[in-house]
């Protein structure tokens, strides 16, 4: 029977694994363990066919030749980021790694929208005031409705169309800038020229491009001069395309009137740990979180039950398709 050993395992991740394994008890042995790839499994890999893994950081090179000397020519890693891989020493060592591009496109978009509405009707105010049993009303918690509203889209692909769609389906006027315009998206929005003319006349900038390296600080001071004043920024994408000090900037001059912050710039250490009670060495992080215009949450825009299940279903698939046929959808160093 094949067997395949899945490292790096969550907690989160048990029911949808169970489920997997259940679907393919037939011709599958499935160990899994909430170790990395290291140490004494690096010895214990003789039996073993195929491989998932789940790596947050730097994946030692040297490994892929263990992987190689026993028989095992592929790592299936379950996130969409391959960075932590050396891929000129997997190629070298004759290893191929797949990730999982996409596992809910629609998760991460619906977040957007969620923090779209939560800014818009300043949800986080009145949860606050209530809370205090502050049951009045004022300025600060008078809303707007998003059909009134401009919503701009910055990168149309897989999310930020579907940002687009849900925006259009609230009746709200939608502008994008991408530099690949999608022209099935004729009739739920407006494509401008660039990023600059998008921001000048848009309620809401909702960021969904890519955390190329060209994309480093592509929401930087200049743009966010252009923008007209009470602009809504929600950062879904990556921290890198939002440069954080200037938008500080445009927050404190009223520019920017408030920012949903999912991914932040230096979110590394913090982001998906439990700080209760440690100090933060990031005072722009802590200025973040004590500002009453800013809204932040750790990178969980794609967390739901349908992308949690892809992330576990998907690089399984593609340990048994390479085991069977050598070849799997999404390799990254082909
Ligand atoms: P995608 O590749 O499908 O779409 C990106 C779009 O951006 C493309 O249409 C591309 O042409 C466009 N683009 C790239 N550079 C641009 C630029 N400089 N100016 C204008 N347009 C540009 O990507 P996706 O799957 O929609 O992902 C979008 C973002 O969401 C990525 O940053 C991704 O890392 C992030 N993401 C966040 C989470 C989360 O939980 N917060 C989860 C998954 C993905």
């Amino acid at each position: 029977m094949t067997k395949i050993k899945v490292f790096d395992v969550r907690v989160d991740e048990q029911a949808a694994l169970q489920q997997w394994i259940e679907r393919h008890a037939d011709e599958v042995e499935v160990v899994l363990t909430e170790d990395s790839l290291e140490g004494k499994h690096l010895e214990q890999l003789a039996d073993i066919d195929g491989v998932s893994i789940s790596q947050t950081t730097h994946f030692n090179p040297e490994y892929f030749q263990v992987l190689a000397q026993n028989g095992i020519h592929h790592i299936a890693q379950r996130s969409a980021g391959f960075d932590m891989y050396d891929l000129p020493a997997a190629n070298e060592a004759g290893i191929k790694i797949s990730n999982v591009p996409s596992y809910s496109p629609q998760s991460i978009a619906e977040f957007a929208v969620t923090r779209t509405l939560a800014l818009v009707r300043h949800t986080h105010r009145i949860d606050r005031n209530v809370a205090l049993q502050d049951f009045t009303w004022d300025l600060a918690v008078q809303g707007r409705t998003i059909e009134s509203l401009k919503i701009g889209v910055l990168g149309t692909g897989r999310i930020g169309s579907r940002v687009a769609k849900i925006f259009h389906g609230f009746g709200a006027q939608v502008y994008a800038y991408d530099i690949a315009p999608n022209s099935e998206l004729e009739g739920i929005l407006t494509y401008v020229d660039s990023l600059e003319e998008l921001v000048k006349d848009i309620d809401v900038l909702t960021l969904h491009i890519p955390g190329s390296p060209e994309n480093k600080y592509l929401v930087n001071e200049a743009v966010l001069n252009q923008a007209k004043a009470g602009l809504l920024v929600v950062n879904t994408a990556r921290g890198i395309v939002l440069d954080t000090e200037a938008l500080i900037r445009k927050l404190d001059d009223k520019t920017i009137a408030g920012a949903a912050i999912d991914t932040y710039e230096n979110e590394g250490p913090y982001f998906k740990n439990d700080w209760t009670n440690k100090p933060l060495e990031d005072p722009v992080l802590s200025h973040l979180l004590e500002r009453d215009d800013v809204i932040i949450s750790p990178h969980v825009a794609f967390y739901t039950d349908e992308a949690v299940q892809n992330l576990v279903d998907i690089p399984l698939d593609e340990v048994l398709s390479y085991i069977k046929n050598q070849t799997a959808e999404h390799i990254v160093n082909p």
